[in-house]
């Protein structure tokens, strides 16, 4: 190994590793997995996806367990997802065995780069696919390639896991009402820098979006789904403008097994004055929790957090999930693919 890496000082930024794999779509069929040890990647200067954005990604995470075995989270459902997203603009969906097959192999070819165990960091994943055929009239491409690297990132909460304030800005959307918000396409975010930075200049860690038609129910939290306790429920904003998010799709099913009720529904913006704890839920996280949502538009503050500290439910369903995925709580719903 070159130098030592300073694992509990990562940030989520990029360090450069041993192996990236690849694999094209020519000629009506997917080819073999290539493995590559070069950061670039050489493109038609009329791919489709340079100019009209046909780019999909997912995101997923490798953990060193406690016992000292390498886990990748739910690759069968980002495998499904990324088809889904494929389908959504007209590119070539990828079979999950092959996405699997690809995960698996790029993990272990990069084993030296996964974190120890009780760093808090993990080695994340990023497959993402591309339309590379020439092309300048406005059609989907006849070629793809899809391509997976990998990169260790640092513990997400480095000054521990406390609640963060958002806000409403009614003048911006992520995305359309019957767009694209349910599919992971790089063009989504970037429709959405402008906001999110606005977010951040006022010191804000993200937009809580409005639903893009009638502004009147809560969509995503920036880059992450939102997720509420009321009354003891577990709620969650039921749209189609929404990416439907693994670690939220996680932790519902880990509120049931605590025997809390789950309602994915409209939540009106009103709603935020009943909700006892509130997060935002996605794989670079897990669960940050909300401290105030702020709406800039009317002035009204919604105190979710009273004393500054997460709440108790968000608390042990992100401590739990967590637990899951470095191997120290049971994996009863086979969450986990160990790689060998
Ligand atoms: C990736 C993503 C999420 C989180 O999804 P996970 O599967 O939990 O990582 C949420 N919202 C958007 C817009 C995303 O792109």
């Amino acid at each position: 190994m070159d130098k030592e890496i300073d694992w509990k000082n990562l940030s989520f930024g990029y360090m450069p590793t041993d192996y990236n794999v690849r694999c094209y779509f020519r000629d009506g069929k997917w080819g073999d997995i290539e493995v590559s040890q070069s950061e670039e990647v050489n493109l038609h200067i009329a791919a489709t996806c340079l100019h009209y954005g046909q780019e999909i990604f997912e995101g997923l995470k490798a953990f060193r367990g406690k016992d000292g075995k390498v886990r990748v989270f739910r690759l069968e459902e980002n495998a499904k997802r990324i088809c889904e997203s494929a389908k959504g603009i007209l590119m070539q969906p990828l079979p999950v065995e092959k996405f699997k097959e690809m995960v698996l192999k790029v993990v272990s070819l990069n084993e030296r780069f996964v974190p120890p165990y009780g760093s808090g960091a993990s080695l994340y994943i990023r497959p993402l696919e591309l339309g590379i055929s020439a092309q300048v009239g406005v059609k989907p491409a006849s070629e793809y390639l899809f391509l997976i690297l990998v990169t260790p990132v640092g513990p997400y909460f480095k000054t521990g896991f406390k609640p963060t304030n958002i806000c409403i800005m009614r003048r911006y959307d992520r995305v359309a009402p019957n767009g694209t918000g349910l599919w992971k396409v790089g063009g989504n975010y970037a429709a959405s820098l402008t906001a999110g930075e606005h977010a951040h200049e006022l010191g804000y860690s993200a937009v809580l979006y409005l639903d893009p038609k009638e502004k009147k129910y809560l969509d995503e939290c920036g880059p992450a789904n939102f997720i509420a306790i009321k009354n003891g429920v577990y709620i969650t904003p039921a749209s189609q403008s929404i990416l439907p998010s693994i670690t939220n799709k996680s932790l519902m099913q880990l509120a049931e097994d605590m025997g809390i009720k789950v309602e994915c529904r409209h939540i009106t913006v009103d709603e935020l004055e009943q909700i006892d704890e509130a997060a935002a839920v996605g794989t670079a996280a897990v669960a940050s929790p909300v401290g105030e949502i702020d709406d800039l538009d009317t002035g009204k503050k919604y105190i979710v957090s009273k004393d500054g500290q997460p709440g108790p439910i968000v608390t042990r369903l992100y401590e739990t999930l967590r637990g899951i995925q470095l191997g120290e709580i049971e994996d009863t719903h086979g969450w986990c693919t160990v790689v060998e």
